[in-house]
């Protein structure tokens, strides 16, 4: 029996798909990192979702590690260059929670266009501020989508459903059968979006993608987009894009340190054209269920061979 210790919770299914296979002595309890190193040298399958870090000096204790399964994408919480040279395999399920992203990403566009939680506030605190909610449609709009992977190529197909145009970015990729307009660099992308919506990984190539300069380059009123990771743009440049009225909506659900802190939510959180949620993007039943379950087939297969 190998032993599996899953340090963030997969879904119940999941766990029954493992324990089922009877390859597995598992554990499952989200312990801190004095506890997890503690643990590690009998660990040889570490499962994690986004929570836990899985930085070079967990894998260095784990002795008899072989695999380090990540449930979800984004691979920012595992030192996985420390992985490889160790020969410890990585995985991830790539796509698996693409749709509850992408549904995020409107949610969080409509909700900036319509004034969708202002209006709910507003009616809670006892006010009708009819007069004062005008918004905007996003048909006929632009959608500009940086990174057109899994989620990015999702969004698009959203987006036109919308009856939105869409442009987009990705150095990485050069056709499409989706009605897309696909451009080689992100200054081009800029000028010709009423919204810009970031889906990219938060790499040294892609730290404050979006800063002073690109912002600049911008549509005058644009909207701006984040469901992917914090850092990929520049906050401080968002705060000054905003009060200049350059920008004229962000709606964000992750923040180059979450939570945010008191600083961040004072200024930029705080602006009244600025909508916000705590990194909910993949956080649905659905969601949870398939990229627990694409995992637990990941790791049976990976083990039985
Ligand atoms: P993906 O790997 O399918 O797509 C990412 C795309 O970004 C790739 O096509 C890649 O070529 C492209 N890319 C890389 N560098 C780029 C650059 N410099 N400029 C433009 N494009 C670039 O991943 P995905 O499933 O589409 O997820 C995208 C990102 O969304 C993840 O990396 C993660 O950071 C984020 N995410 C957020 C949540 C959330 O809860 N908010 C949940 C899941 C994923």
């Amino acid at each position: 029996m190998l032993r599996l210790h899953a340090n963030d919770p997969l879904d119940k299914t999941a766990m029954k798909i493992l324990a089922d296979s009877g390859l597995f002595d598992i554990t499952a309890e989200a312990l801190d990192k004095n506890a997890l190193l503690k643990i590690m040298p009998e660990v040889e399958i570490l499962v994690v979702r986004s929570a836990t870090k899985v930085t070079a000096e967990i894998i260095e204790a784990g002795k008899k590690l072989k695999l380090i399964a990540r449930a979800g994408v984004g691979l920012d919480n595992v030192d996985a260059e420390a992985a490889e040279a160790r020969g410890i395999m990585v995985k991830n399920t790539p796509g698996a929670n693409a749709i509850s992203v992408a549904e995020l990403t409107f949610g969080l566009l409509l909700g900036l266009v319509r004034h969708i939680p202002r209006g709910v506030y507003g009616i809670k605190d006892g006010k009708w501020e009819k007069k004062d909610l005008k918004g905007n449609e996003i048909f006929g709009k632009t959608m500009g989508i940086i990174g057109f992977g899994a989620i990015g190529r999702t969004v698009a197909k959203i987006a036109l459903a919308f009856g939105m145009k869409v442009v987009a970015y990705d150095p990485y990729v050069n056709f499409t059968d989706l009605e897309v307009t696909l451009v080689d660099s992100i200054e081009k992308l800029l000028p010709k979006a009423d919204v810009v919506s970031l889906h990219i990984p938060l790499t040294p190539e892609t730290k404050h993608i979006i800063g002073e300069k690109e912002i600049s380059l911008m549509k005058d009123g644009v909207i701006i987009i984040n469901a992917s990771r914090g850092g990929t743009i520049d906050e401080q440049a968002l705060y000054n894009g905003l009060i200049s009225e350059k920008i004229s909506g962000a709606a964000l659900d992750v923040f180059e340190v979450e939570p945010p802190s008191d600083e961040l939510r004072r200024k930029l959180i705080g602006l009244g054209n600025v909508i916000c949620t705590p990194h909910i993007g993949a956080s649905t039943s659905e969601g949870q269920k398939r990229v627990g379950l694409e995992m637990a087939k990941i790791i049976v297969d990976v083990c039985s061979n």
